[in-house]
């Protein structure tokens, strides 16, 4: 088949790689712990603002989700749970996590990996890297050495950098499952 001509005869291939990215603002909490709370795959952060968010904001399990739907070649998050929903108001994101390896796994396909970058000026997110591994992990029905979570500033510069936003970015390899091999 010549470049420039789609080939639907083509064999499906063995990985499909995956993209996912998502930005919350951040807002300050009113006193007294009120407000939405800050969380990254499930762990909550100990911060004076909070996501502003239809869902409970979580970024990280927003961008898994998308990385593991964009592999899928379905559609995001958005347009898979709309945020005029009001089913999905202060939804938790496990929901979306979840159903984004449901279809995997009913499409035939296997997570193989999957690596991610939080891009927060503070808290540091090292003391709950591990829980937010084991959080995703546990979501994807995978083991934790499969999910990398890695932390970053944004050095001060941009909304990120100066604490009114947090981003997370992932990507995600999906195999196909052994038995859709043969
Ligand atoms: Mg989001």
């Amino acid at each position: 088949m010549p470049p420039g001509r789609t080939n639907d005869a083509a064999p499906q291939p063995r990985f499909r790689v995956g993209l996912g990215y998502d930005l919350h603002r951040l807002e300050e909490r009113p006193p007294r712990g009120q407000g939405r709370t800050l969380v990254l795959a499930g762990v909550t952060l100990e911060h004076d603002r909070g996501p502003v968010a239809h869902s409970d904001g979580d970024a990280l399990y927003h961008a898994v989700t998308d990385a593991v739907l964009g592999a899928l070649g379905m559609p995001d998050i958005g347009q898979l749970f709309p945020d005029t929903d009001p089913r999905h108001e202060s939804a938790d994101s496990i929901v979306f996590i979840t159903e984004a390896a449901t279809r995997a796994g009913a499409s035939g396909w296997r997570i193989a990996n999957v690596d991610c970058v939080v891009v927060l000026e503070r808290p540091k997110i090292g003391p709950v890297r591990e829980a937010m591994r084991r959080n995703i992990a546990a979501a994807l029905g995978v083991g934790v050495e499969q999910v990398n979570v890695k932390g970053k500033t944004h050095e001060r510069v941009d909304a990120v950098g100066e604490g009114r936003a947090v981003e997370a970015h992932a990507v995600v390899l999906l195999e196909r499952a052994a038995n859709e091999t043969a």
